[in-house]
């Protein structure tokens, strides 16, 4: 298929790289295309960004048949443009798609269509330390139809937004607020799927950590209330007695990019990892007998995240002091250096735009 390129009269000055916040400003342009059961996925093209016209019976805007992605493109500091693992995104939104009755998408030919948008845009990719370029692709229903079903008709739109660094400050830990009552996802529902109306029932358990002081909520599972899941949108990490462990994937959680990279580090280095469940009672007797190391999030907007202090019903616990671990800064440290292309990408990682 052709991509047709309409460019901008009107091209936008750039942001000052210093302020840039996260997923605030967008490029010139923005890549956009359509299903119909006539002719698939169709009409590819590069247009300049802007409002979308939808009618207001848009089932997305009533029952979410909407999945998305996350991913960055980086600025090496010898000019090139690198994505960091990006057929495991494209992989990732199929599956995202089809749990939600949306017709897959062509991976090889949306990342041809993205690179060629990275390319028209490249002017947007900020090269200061910690930057980067957003991409946020996604799918969702068009059809204008109110009866709950699934859609005929479908846009796929990939956005760009120059992000600044997520520590400004350095890596500080933040403090985790163990929710009690809301979750995120249940076995069989929508968990391990990018899925909006996710996103969406999390919002008021979030909202009551803010409150409290929390900069995120630890999400446990729905059944017992008990297992460790994920930490806001990210996954979770815990490093007990010299052994990391994340809870296993089993439907509810986001099988994450960088929670993947994160475990094939660990194992190249020979830190002992786990994949299995981990009761946030376990985690709480691990500080008290002093073998609860280091804790942190992953995922591409943080990369990653150390958690200082952990609060639980009535108890509230320190992590390493509130500082940074040494492996969690190692981690930060190794996948930022090969997402930037500071330091040699010995797993064949990255992929020059
Ligand atoms: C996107 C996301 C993650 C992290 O996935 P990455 O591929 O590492 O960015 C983790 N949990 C949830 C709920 C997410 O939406």
């Amino acid at each position: 298929m052709e991509i047709v390129w309409q460019q901008t009269t009107a091209p936008k000055a750039k942001p000052d790289p210093n302020g840039l916040g996260f997923g605030r400003v967008f490029t010139d342009h923005m890549f956009v295309m359509d299903y119909n059961p006539e002719h698939g996925w169709h009409d590819p093209r590069i247009v300049p960004y802007g409002p979308l016209e939808l009618e207001p019976s848009t089932v997305t805007l009533h029952y979410a048949q909407a999945v998305f992605e996350g991913m960055k493109a980086y600025r090496t500091a010898d000019g090139r443009i690198l994505l960091f693992r990006p057929r495991l995104n494209l992989e990732r939104l199929n599956q995202s798609c089809d749990r939600l009755c949306i017709p897959p998408l062509d991976t090889e030919f949306v990342l041809r269509a993205l690179k060629e948008l990275l390319r028209i845009e490249q002017d947007w990719i900020p090269s200061a330390p910690g930057t980067s370029l957003y991409i946020r692709p996604f799918v969702f229903a068009t059809d204008t139809i109110l009866g709950v079903h699934p859609a005929q008709t479908y846009k796929f739109v990939i956005i760009l937004s120059p992000v600044g660094s997520y520590y400004p400050e350095g890596i500080n830990p933040v403090s985790i607020y163990v929710e009690p009552e809301h979750v995120r996802a249940v076995r069989g529902g929508t968990g391990q799927a990018k899925a909006a109306g996710n996103y969406a029932a999390g919002l008021k358990a979030q909202k009551a950590a803010k409150a409290g002081g929390h900069a995120q909520v630890l999400w446990l599972d729905a059944l017992e209330r008990r297992y460790v899941e994920e930490v806001g949108a990210m996954n979770v990490f815990f490093k007990i007695g010299g052994e990391v462990i994340t809870p296993e994937l089993g439907g509810t959680i986001l099988p994450g990019i960088t929670r993947r990279s994160v475990l094939e580090l660990l194992r190249s280095w020979g830190v002992p990892t786990a994949e299995r469940k981990l009761a946030v009672d376990e985690v709480f007797e691990a500080h008290a007998a002093g073998t609860l190391e280091e804790a942190f999030g992953s995922g591409t907007a943080a990369v990653i995240s150390p958690i200082g202090r952990l609060a639980w019903r009535m108890q509230v616990i320190d992590i390493n002091e509130g500082r940074i671990g040494e492996l969690s800064k190692k981690l930060y440290d190794t996948l930022t250096g090969i997402q930037t292309g500071r330091l040699p990408d010995d797993f064949g990682w990255t992929e020059e735009v």
